[in-house]
């Protein structure tokens, strides 16, 4: 094995980081109690469905599956007919980082993008009118029906909707026979930045079905497919088994959960992670050629920084996206980012920019 002198976290993303104690504990812990019953029906998913109904203090469907991609594609297809469209951000994961695979699981459902160019787009958000204006412009055959409204919470663009942003979405959606869809990759960060209860931003505001992402605050793998409206997941459970998505060990993705919704392990992990990225933030945002786009509101900030910048740090050894959604540079704080570490990129920045200048 090699050893590499290039810096040992990395703002690429949030799923660079391994899985954290707590949850790490609960799947060794579901590793240690022999044998256990397959496909979902063992003690710990049980116990981590329960969880997550008390957690959103509701009589809720849950699921799980291996990553985000099939949480969201097998959601959205329950949720349509083929004929269908589902409305979403130019941004949106599903649009623009799942290889088709809502269309793809849904026989079809096109998706459908909202404006790029306004104030809520440029921060990676839908608006009702967006919405609005999607549903109405067409009414005839020719025009797949939209049938879903889907939102990233927390944002592509590491913002957050507020609860009243979700309700106006929701108010719309009502109005025009829409069902809502939340993919929750970052659901706990922007629970986290809000300060609310979990119910206030999903099932209270409207939302119908969650995908509570897991794997980027701090699990193996696994995300829930939560479904507040319990109509909607008749028959998913084939619908995860033809996709490929059941574990047969299920309780090794089930277990870290327990670990991870234990003492609000999870709300906790996301808290550092935004806190690191306003500690970045604070340390770039005044560098000479660094124009951070918007504050962060979630745990990644996003930055414009001159092209030699950006090659000096990368010859430094430091990985992070360039030209995300909008032309900056994605710097993203995970669970386990140490402050040394993002005062260690700050200083390099500030290197870099002060000869770039
Ligand atoms: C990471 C992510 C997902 C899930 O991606 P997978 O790689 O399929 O697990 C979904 N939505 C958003 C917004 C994400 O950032």
């Amino acid at each position: 094995m090699t050893i590499s002198t290039a810096p040992s976290q990395q703002f690429a993303s949030d799923n660079l980081a391994g899985i954290c104690p707590e949850a790490l504990q609960s799947l060794l812990d579901a590793n240690a109690s022999g044998h256990q019953p397959a496909y979902g029906d063992d003690i710990w998913t049980q116990k981590s469905t329960d969880m997550l109904r008390e957690l959103f203090q509701t009589d809720c469907d849950v699921y799980y599956v291996f990553n985000g991609t099939a949480a969201n594609s097998l959601a959205l297809a329950s949720m349509c007919q083929s004929y269908h469209s589902v409305i979403c951000s130019p941004v949106a994961h599903i649009e623009t980082d799942e290889c088709g695979g809502p269309e793809f699981f849904s026989n079809g459902s096109k998706l459908l993008v909202g404006e790029s160019d306004s104030a809520a787009a440029l921060l990676g958000k839908l608006t009702p009118d967006a919405v609005d204006d999607l549903v109405t412009k067409r009414h005839d055959i020719h025009y797949p029906k939209p049938k879903v409204v889907s939102l990233t919470q927390a944002t592509e663009l590491g913002t957050v909707y507020t609860v009243e942003e979700v309700r106006a979405i929701a108010a719309i959606a009502k109005r025009r026979h829409l069902k809502l869809h939340m993919d929750g990759a970052r659901f706990a960060n922007a629970v986290a930045t809000l300060g609310v209860h979990p119910s206030e931003i999903t099932w209270r505001a409207g939302v119908d079905v969650l995908c509570f992402g897991g794997t980027k605050n701090g699990l193996p793998v696994g995300e829930a497919v939560v479904f507040f409206d319990r109509d909607l997941s008749a028959d998913f459970a084939w619908r995860v088994k033809q996709a490929g998505q059941l574990a047969s060990k299920m309780r090794f993705i089930s277990a870290p959960w327990v670990g991870m919704l234990e003492h609000n392990t999870w709300l906790r992990n996301a808290r550092h992670a935004n806190a690191m990225a306003q500690r970045l933030y604070q340390a770039i945002h005044g560098l000479p050629g660094v124009r951070v786009m918007h504050p962060p509101q979630a745990n990644a900030v996003f930055a414009q920084l001159p092209a030699a910048c950006i090659a000096r740090l990368h010859a430094t050894g430091w990985k992070f996206y360039e030209f995300i959604a909008g032309g900056g540079c994605r710097l993203m704080c995970a669970w386990d980012t140490q402050p040394e570490t993002v005062d260690a990129f700050a200083a390099d920045l500030a290197a870099a920019s002060a000869q770039a200048a």
